[in-house]
């Protein structure tokens, strides 16, 4: 899990651009610093506008 741009594991932070690969899930994107599998991203203040 990815939260708030970092790997939620080890807090190592995320770009963006993988951060959207992640959501994709085309493929399977490791953490470069713990390899942990980031499987989802846990999603931001941005969305809260679209729930309601
Ligand atoms: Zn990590």
């Amino acid at each position: 899990m990815v939260k708030r741009g970092a790997c939620g594991g080890c807090f190592n932070s995320i770009p963006p651009q993988r951060q959207a690969e992640i959501r994709e899930k085309k493929k399977i994107i490791v953490c470069e610093h713990c390899g942990r599998v980031l499987a989802d991203v846990e999603d931001q203040v941005i969305v809260e506008k679209t729930r309601r």
